[in-house]
């Protein structure tokens, strides 16, 4: 791969600056990159080309007792800085990481495919933001409160693990560490092993913003090894993960004898509803650009199109142009809108669902088995459309994590809300209005954590979580810090 310059620097690669600086077999604890206790490596496969980029460490257990320990030694001192010290660590990860933009964007598109424009523009930026959000809310939070006699102090809860995903793979780590650090939290991430590169930058920009050593600590591994350890582990106050419901249950499992926190942020399979009064003009084009963003790979994207009956057509031609907009490609062209899926699980998965749709009996509009044209190796796949979808097709059912667009018809607002909240999912929403008193009054009735009116700008403030099997917590804004905060009371504070 190419690497282009920066300005009259020359961007080096992020795999050779990572191995330049020994990073890859290591893992960043109490302050120092350390090796695992037992060396053992994964590849990480580059999904445009199928081929293993490097190699990285994978810890174990006793990675994870160390760098516990380490978290634990650092959470007092921590959680005693000033709010004001905390947010002035906060503006250097910020600031570092918008300094090192260009590396991440490349480090995310060979780790998981992102096309590189995509990944500057929107995940790295993203992701910054999320630090912060976090910044600016620990600057005014109201750590202690008083009722009555009683002061209420709002207190970090301790150490804690956070599990993250390869999808958005900075993005859902800043989500996770700026909130956490902001409370006063000592943390260890896991990330996703199969995006383990932008976890290493990440850790590097930790180390420069100069935190305390154990505050935050870095292990690469997988589920079973690592983050069941962590998930298990007596000294761990808090899991964070976001990732399948799958890995969700197993996490809440581990977590129960010791009686942590868990906070889970889990898939979703959203409704887009398009209500009789929506400008169609308005209303597709931007909902197929959300359900394919990232390819389709967020567990909050508007998979289920949810459209009037009498206007089935206008929509499938309206989605049809839509989708052909779209460049599928190679995630190093600055022209790609959309490279391949993350990895071949996701391959597989993708192109399984897709067999099981048209074997259903849904309509194919566009797209469909068998790769895109020209696109001989890499985990690329067709954007495709279903429509006259029913909801109880595995394919309305099923989080895809893919580029596959159901759009289900209905006969009136009552049955297309009974479509919305018709899944074992709750995460985020869309409707379409021509007027929004009843763009509000179709929200009220949606059963999810997010939903988006007349596709909104994002709001990093907005909290972010699932109902039902999405999950259980809330990310994002004053809430996401919430999360890592504890509740004390100190009744008889105030004594005559
Ligand atoms: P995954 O569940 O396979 O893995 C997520 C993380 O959990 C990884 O770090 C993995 O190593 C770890 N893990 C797996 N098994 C574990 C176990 N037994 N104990 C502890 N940790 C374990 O998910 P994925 O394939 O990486 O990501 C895709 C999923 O994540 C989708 O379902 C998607 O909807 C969900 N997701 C949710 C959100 C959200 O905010 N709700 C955001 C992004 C992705």
């Amino acid at each position: 791969r190419l690497f282009p310059s920066q300005g009259s620097i020359p961007m080096i690669s992020p795999i050779a600056h990572l191995r330049n600086a020994d990073r890859l077999d290591r893992m960043f604890i109490d302050g120092e990159w350390t090796l695992p206790e037992l060396l053992t490596r994964t590849g990480v496969i580059d999904p445009s080309t199928e081929e293993s980029v490097a190699e990285i460490a994978l810890g174990s257990s006793t990675d994870v007792d160390t760098a516990v320990a380490a978290a634990k030694r650092a959470f007092a001192g921590w959680a005693a800085t000033s709010p004001e010290s905390r947010a002035q660590f906060l503006d250097r990860i910020h600031a570092l990481i918008l300094e090192r933009a260009e590396l991440f964007a490349h480090a995310l598109s060979l780790e998981m495919g992102a096309p590189i424009g995509y990944a500057r523009s929107t995940q790295v930026k993203l992701a910054a933001e999320h630090i912060r959000v976090a910044r600016d809310n620990l600057a005014t939070y109201p750590f202690v409160t008083h009722r009555g006699t009683t002061a209420i102090r709002r207190e970090p809860i301790g150490v804690c693990g956070l599990i993250t995903p390869w999808n958005w793979p900075l993005y859902q780590i800043t989500a996770k560490v700026g909130p956490a650090l902001a409370a006063g939290c000592t943390v260890v991430l896991k990330p996703s092993e199969l995006s383990p590169l932008s976890a290493l930058l990440f850790a590097e920009v930790v180390q420069d913003a100069g935190l305390p050593a154990g505050v935050f600590n870095l292990i690469n591994g997988d589920g079973p090894g690592v983050g069941a350890a962590l998930s298990a582990h007596p000294d761990v106050d808090m899991i964070s993960l976001t990732g399948s419901t799958r890995a969700g249950v197993l996490v809440s499992q581990a977590a129960a004898p010791t009686v942590k926190r868990v906070a889970l942020e889990l898939g979703g399979k959203s409704p887009n509803v398009i209500l009789p009064d929506a400008d169609l003009s308005r209303a597709i084009a931007p909902g197929v650009a959300a359900a394919f963003r990232n390819l389709g790979q967020s567990c909050s994207a508007p998979t289920r199109m949810i459209v009037p009956r009498q206007h089935l057509q206008e929509v499938e031609r309206l989605v049809c142009e839509a989708v052909s907009g779209m460049v599928v490609g190679d995630p190093c062209s600055e022209a790609t809108t959309h490279g391949p899926l993350a990895n071949r699980a996701q391959f597989e998965r993708v192109r399984e669902m897709i067999d099981v749709g048209i074997a259903e009996g849904a309509r194919l509009v566009c797209g469909g088995p068998g790769r895109p044209e020209g696109l001989t190796r890499g985990f690329y796949v067709r954007p495709t459309v279903f429509s006259e979808v029913r909801s109880r097709m595995r394919i309305a059912q099923e989080e895809i994590f893919g580029p596959v667009l159901c759009v289900i018809p209905y006969d009136s607002v009552d049955e297309a809300v009974a479509i919305a909240n018709d899944t074992i999912y709750g995460l985020g929403a869309h409707v379409q209005s021509g007027d929004l008193e009843t763009a509000r009054s179709v929200a009220a009735r949606i059963r999810s954590g997010q939903v988006h009116l007349n596709y909104p700008a994002w709001d990093p403030n907005a909290p972010f979580g699932g109902y039902k099997r999405s999950g259980n917590g809330r990310e994002y804004g004053i809430e996401g810090m919430e999360e890592y905060l504890e509740t004390k009371a100190v009744v008889g504070f105030q004594q005559a």
